[in-house]
């Protein structure tokens, strides 16, 4: 029963990649961990989810344990989170459920879904492998409130988001899916700045953009905040930097100090991915054709993309996420896959005195000055247009079951994920005419 309201309101992960829901439910664990450590800094959707919805997300994962029939029922936040912790602890205990706080240590990225396994049970996930193989799974604080909302009848039509930053008035939004990044700048006062750049997710792990892209974007299940800011350096260099211009400046200058190694929490839990051996090849061979025989590329497969390595760890201002992130590209299109291994691992000694604090990556980023910016107002805003794009999640892309000039409701189904695919379904976030159907479905208000 749950887990078919879960899979007919069409809820994806709201932590990251929009993972569906509904297919990492259906099976059986022994912990069930919800992430609520929101560690990308500036990010404060989660943080209000806690204080405003802890009842509701409580009783979500309390449902959601018994589905799993986990032994352990763990919220993993951060120890500073006192506000927050003391709205989950009141909720869990008004609502009896066995549930345990897991309080981490404020650093960066306590988030990734294998270094929070690693904190909470000491088991290290096998490198290419899942939190399920250490008999674990985890889901994000915002997904249970999805989940509670399913269980009341409402699939997933709207979205709360940061956003932050060079804008007049930051703060979160609740707004249907769809909803135009420009509609958003303008509930939010619109830019202090004029010549802006924007991240679509947090500091470390968001996509950057220029103005020019921002018009172009839309809210969707996975848009966790919006963070506009001026051309800082570090940040635009990532969004200018050409693929042979990062190569190169590889080759000429890595020092190979290990820095980018000793601090990659991946390698910190006992992976074998060395960064500073991915940029020594580099520096000694083209990428070959046959990439699949040689074993330093593939460790590539293991990096989590989360940035350290470039934006902390490198003294040469050096990019080996973005050599990881073309290597994976390059290993992608042959379909090649890193072989799960179950081979005996040893975490870093120095792992707990290695830790990344947020701060010193605002500060490296130059977004330090938006770092004690007040953002707990809510808007909630209803939009006339929409564009709701038919790929929101990890899986095929839903198939569009409407036409346009169909008049539709908030929370009719417009997008089907295909039969026996990986996927979420769709469902129009405001009443309105559909006017367009392509890869995106358009839907306006005003039309009816
Ligand atoms: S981005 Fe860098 S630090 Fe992060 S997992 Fe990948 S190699 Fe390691
Ligand atoms: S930290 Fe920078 S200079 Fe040092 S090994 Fe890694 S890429 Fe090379």
């Amino acid at each position: 029963m749950l887990l078919e309201q879960i899979s007919s309101s069409g809820i994806v992960g709201c932590g990251g990649a929009g993972f569906p829901t509904a297919a990492k439910y259906n099976t059986k664990t022994e912990y069930f961990i919800i992430n609520a450590a929101e560690c990308e800094p500036l990010l404060k959707k989660d943080h209000y989810v806690m204080n405003h919805y802890a009842k509701e997300c409580v009783q979500a994962i309390a449902d959601v344990g018994e589905l799993l029939e986990a032994k352990q029922i763990v919220i993993a936040t951060k120890a500073h989170y006192t506000e927050e912790i003391q709205a989950l602890e009141n909720a869990i205990q008004v609502l009896h459920v066995p549930i345990k706080l897991f309080k981490m240590n404020n650093f960066y990225p306590a988030g990734d879904e294998q270094i929070m396994v690693f904190e909470i049970t000491g088991r290290t996930v096998p490198p290419g492998g899942i939190p399920l193989d250490v008999g674990c799974v985890i889901s994000n604080i915002s997904t249970m409130l999805n989940i509670y909302r399913a269980q009341h009848g409402k699939s997933v039509t709207h979205k709360l988001l940061t956003i932050t930053g060079a804008v007049k008035e930051p703060k979160i939004l609740e707004v249907p899916i769809g909803t135009s990044f420009t509609e958003c700048l303008t509930l939010a006062g619109g830019a202090t700045i004029d010549d802006f750049m924007f991240i679509n997710g947090g500091p470390m792990m968001g996509k950057t953009g220029t103005k020019e892209d921002f018009s172009q974007q839309v809210v969707t299940k996975t848009t966790s905040g919006i963070i506009i800011t001026g051309k800082q350096d570090f940040i635009y260099e990532l969004l200018e930097k050409e693929m042979p211009q990062v190569i190169n400046k590889a080759r000429s200058s890595c020092i190979q100090c290990r820095l980018c190694t000793e601090l990659c929490p991946r390698y910190q839990i006992g992976h074998p991915i060395h960064p500073h051996r991915i940029m020594r090849h580099l520096t000694v061979t083209e990428i070959p054709d046959d990439i699949d025989d040689d074993p330093i590329w593939k460790e590539a497969l293991l990096c989590c993309e989360c940035g350290i390595c470039e934006t902390i760890a490198c003294p040469m201002g050096l990019m080996p996420r973005q050599v990881n992130i073309y290597v994976k590209h390059r290993l992608a299109e042959k379909g090649i896959r890193y072989q799960k291994k179950e081979i005996p691992l040893t975490p870093s000694l120095m792992r707990e005195y290695q830790q990344v604090p947020p701060v010193k990556i605002l500060l490296k980023n130059g977004l330090k000055q938006y770092a004690d910016l007040k953002v707990n107002e809510l808007c909630k805003h209803e939009t006339n247009v929409v564009t709701i794009p038919m790929k929101m999640h990890i899986g095929a892309p839903c198939e569009p079951v409407v036409q346009p000039g169909d008049q539709i409701k908030a929370g009719d189904l417009i997008g089907k994920k295909p039969e026996k695919a990986l996927g979420a379904d769709i469902h129009a976030s405001i009443d309105g005419i559909v006017t367009a159907v392509t890869t995106s479905i358009t839907i306006e208000r005003s039309a009816l």
